[in-house]
């Protein structure tokens, strides 16, 4: 993975490259791979944390960040060693944050990194033929910005695109003068079938949205519910089970969020249920105008609304979390008409409602 890693990183166009400047430590960080099967405690004993070593790294406070980090086979871990202290610096794969562990003469930190990295700017730019993400794979070897690239044009089928160009401005994320992953796309233009699609980033405190600049997608009936669209699993009334074959329908889509991130209303309606159910977690229903429900699932606890309270679009009305069958923290959200489930990416517009003025403001600034 890392020789892919570096060789495809020289068919990038380095704009802003030559401003980089390192600091004289940069270098004493060897950059290490993920190998399957790795997790966080296994790399620690690896790297001569014993026993006690890891118990006590286990009983502090932000040890619960990292036993919460997503690690991947894409992403390194930083890793130093002295004659008297070992470093590791984890990174997350799909969030901004990172967390050290240090022995150091007997004493043990543990410390997460909420804004751990330096960003640089990169243009990527280039053709494809068949599905783009594959190309954008190819290009970069990164899972991440392929499947970033399907968030962010949510409201489009890229498969219909069979051919084009593109040409990305992406983040890329830099610790202690290492590319440690690609971050946020900024700006994407895919030219295709005769046409532009244009999406820009526009950063918020809780995450950001991608948006269409010439078309916010202002006639959708839903806004969407976080600030922060990424698609960990979309609605897919038909799934197969990969191992049983069973069927196991998904019929919402999940975004992959961390725990205790607001959930707004995506429109006006009375909230029709709130419960807590084995499989759903902790839940909540909303009845909208028209036959419409909306539904969101393993909410952190149990939202204080009462059957048949009034909600106005762009309320509070939960909070996200990992409760109920879930592997990792999501917000599942549903969408229902007249009893049937729909595919809420239908629906929905590209941006929450709380983003909506500072979003609309700065496109009439231009
Ligand atoms: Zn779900």
């Amino acid at each position: 993975m890392r020789h892919l890693l570096q060789s495809s990183v020289f068919q990038l166009c380095f704009c802003l490259l030559s401003m980089l400047t390192v600091s004289p430590s940069a270098f004493s960080y060897q950059m290490r791979y993920l190998q399957s099967g790795d997790h966080a405690l296994g790399l620690l004993r690896k790297h001569g944390f014993t026993n006690s070593d890891r118990e006590k790294a286990s009983s502090l406070p932000d040890f619960k960040t990292l036993a919460s980090l997503t690690l991947n086979l894409e992403n390194p871990y930083l890793l130093e060693k002295t004659k008297t202290k070992v470093e590791i610096i984890f990174f997350d794969a799909t969030r901004e944050r990172a967390v050290q562990v240090i022995k150091s003469r007997g004493q043990i930190q543990v410390k997460s990194l909420s804004n751990p990295y330096r960003k640089q700017k990169v243009t990527l730019k280039g053709s494809f033929r068949g599905p783009i993400a594959n190309q954008i794979f190819r290009q970069t070897r990164s899972r991440w910005l392929s499947t970033r690239l399907h968030d962010i044009y949510f409201t489009e089928d890229l498969s219909d695109l069979s051919s084009g160009q593109y040409q990305l401005e992406v983040e890329k994320l830099l610790y202690s003068g290492k590319v440690i992953r690609f971050g946020e796309i900024l700006k994407a233009e895919i030219k295709a079938k005769g046409r532009r699609y244009v999406r820009e980033f526009h950063p918020l405190k809780t995450g950001g949205v991608a948006v269409n600049p010439k078309d916010p997608g202002l006639e959708r009936d839903f806004f969407a519910p976080v600030t922060y669209l990424r698609i960990a699993s979309p609605f897919s009334p038909r799934r197969l089970h990969p191992v049983t074959g069973r069927r196991l329908p998904h019929m919402g889509v999940d975004f992959d969020i961390p725990v205790g991130t607001a959930v707004y209303a995506p429109k006006r309606g009375v909230v029709s249920r709130v419960g807590y159910q084995k499989g759903a977690g902790h839940y909540l229903m909303i009845r909208h105008a028209s036959g419409w429900e909306s539904m969101y699932f393993h909410l952190s606890r149990a939202p204080r609304l009462r059957q048949g309270q009034k909600i106005e679009a762009g309320e509070i009305i939960a909070l996200s979390g990992n409760s109920g069958y879930s592997t990792s923290p999501h917000l599942h959200f549903g969408l229902r008409r007249k009893g049937r489930f729909v595919d809420p990416l239908d629906y929905m517009k590209e941006y929450p409602k709380i983003a909506e003025m500072k979003i609309l403001r700065s496109i009439a600034q231009r």
